[in-house]
């Protein structure tokens, strides 16, 4: 690890500053800020992004799934979707699991992410044996790509509201909370939080108890995150079934805080988002999946604007790309709204979107991590001198360049913890990993 890193242009809470180096203590965080004194180890950095959303297995399902139903064209939706995603979930083996998240790890880190929350519910092995192994496969997937991790173990019970769980599920369902905490006793050396995966999937009334019985075995101060209202059938049929939005019951059924991290929140209206705002709990984002899969917009623009706390995740990872991330963000909200630089200050776009985007995902990491500044990790994204998108651009538009023009392609250098992990783009053992990854995605996709 080198101890000094050097730019010439750098990022930080206080903007853009010029030739200065970062000096890291022996573990890879940041100490602080000196002159560059003539060194340079890249152009532009930036912080890395903290990806606070992903399914790394579901990288093997990108593009898949995308015929129209000839019986029901242009009815195709998130849940025809689902029935794509449970195939490819229930075939996948430990060893499959672990080229298909080396994958996407090294994907995100070639894609600006340096930390991801794994919102993991892939827990059991094909035939339903319970254990730990494809947790730890995961952990040991991203201990090999060299990504920050927070692993997200997920509880899962129900096969929708006051539904029994369906046989496609089994891999993800524990049979009890207890059941679950065990699982949880197994996984060692990671970051871990906690995710009840959804209202659809664990009744109201367990999820105090599952705070509460999972907090003792994690310990300390852990993150949760949940989807939430992600899809309009959802907030219907949680309607019919307790006469309430899922945001409601969610609100009557836990106390919200900063702790709570609401993935999606798509249909979340005004006055529900004003609570979730007023809790501390933040908003978790994902414009990309969102988008592949017809969910809806959330009013995003709205939440920044009054003080709401958003992260970004690439979910689904059909694509990983943090910059193209936050540029579907940016252009949901113009779509929305018919009109321009929804997420702008006086700083332009690019600077307070990757800002926010980067300390909302610290905060749904719960990691020292999105920031160029002492007493954070050096992840750090390093653009290209030869950048496309900054061409003709100086310090001031870079920022608003990348976020409009620009994409992963722009990156030359990754940093996490002051490790270089991705080289001119590149990351190491790149064509096996990618040929092993093909060769899963084909047994996968065999029908
Ligand atoms: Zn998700």
């Amino acid at each position: 690890m080198q101890t000094r890193l050097a730019f010439e242009y750098m990022l930080t809470p206080d903007g853009i500053v010029r030739d200065q180096a970062l000096v890291l203590d022996a573990d890879g965080r940041i100490t602080h800020m000196e002159p560059a004194k003539g060194q340079c180890d890249g152009f532009f950095a930036i912080p890395g992004m903290p990806n606070a959303h992903s399914h790394a297995f579901q990288r093997a399902l990108a593009g898949f799934g995308e015929a129209a139903d000839t019986t029901a064209a242009g009815q195709d939706s998130f849940w025809s979707w689902r029935e794509a995603m449970y195939r490819f979930a229930n075939r996948i083996s430990p060893e499959e699991m672990f080229i298909v998240a080396r994958e996407a790890f090294w994907d995100m880190l070639r894609g600006g992410y340096t930390s991801v929350a794994e919102f993991h519910y892939l827990h059991h092995l094909p035939d339903g044996a319970p254990g730990p192994i494809m947790a730890r496969t995961v952990i040991a997937a991203a201990r090999e790509a060299g990504i920050r991790l927070r692993l997200l173990p997920v509880y899962y019970q129900t096969g929708g509201f006051k539904q029994p769980p369906r046989d496609e599920q089994r891999r993800f369902v524990h049979a009890s909370i207890d059941d679950f905490c065990g699982l949880l006793r197994e996984i060692h050396g990671v970051d871990l939080g906690l995710a009840p995966h959804s209202l659809r999937g664990v009744p109201p009334e367990s999820l105090a108890e599952l705070v509460e019985k999972a907090g003792k075995v994690i310990g300390g101060a852990f993150p949760i995150h949940m989807h939430v209202s992600e899809q309009q059938r959802e907030v219907d049929e949680c309607r019919a079934v307790y006469g309430v939005t899922p945001v409601q019951l969610l609100a009557r059924s836990v106390k919200l805080d900063s702790r709570w991290h609401l993935v999606h929140a798509t249909h979340a209206t005004a006055e529900e988002c004003a609570n979730i705002r007023a809790s501390g709990a933040g908003v978790v984002l994902c414009p990309i999946t969102e988008a592949y899969l017809g969910d809806g917009l959330f009013a995003a623009d709205e939440f920044v604007a009054a003080g709401g706390s958003i992260a970004i995740g690439s979910d689904s990872n059909c694509r990983i790309d943090a910059v193209e991330e936050l540029r579907v963000l940016e252009y949901g909200q113009r779509l929305r709204s018919q009109k321009r630089a929804r997420f702008a200050t006086a700083d332009g776009l690019g600077i307070p979107l990757w800002q926010a985007a980067c300390s909302g995902g610290a905060k749904a990491l719960g990691q020292a991590v999105g920031a160029l500044a002492p007493g954070h990790w050096a992840d750090i994204v390093v653009l290209d001198r030869d950048a496309a998108s900054l061409r003709g651009h100086d310090a001031d538009t870079f920022m608003d360049a990348l976020v409009i023009g620009g994409s992963r392609a722009d990156i030359a250098d990754v940093y996490v913890g002051g490790q270089r992990r991705v080289q001119d783009g590149r990351t190491r053992d790149a064509e096996e990993s990618a040929r092993q990854f093909a060769h899963v995605v084909m047994r996968l996709s065999a029908t």
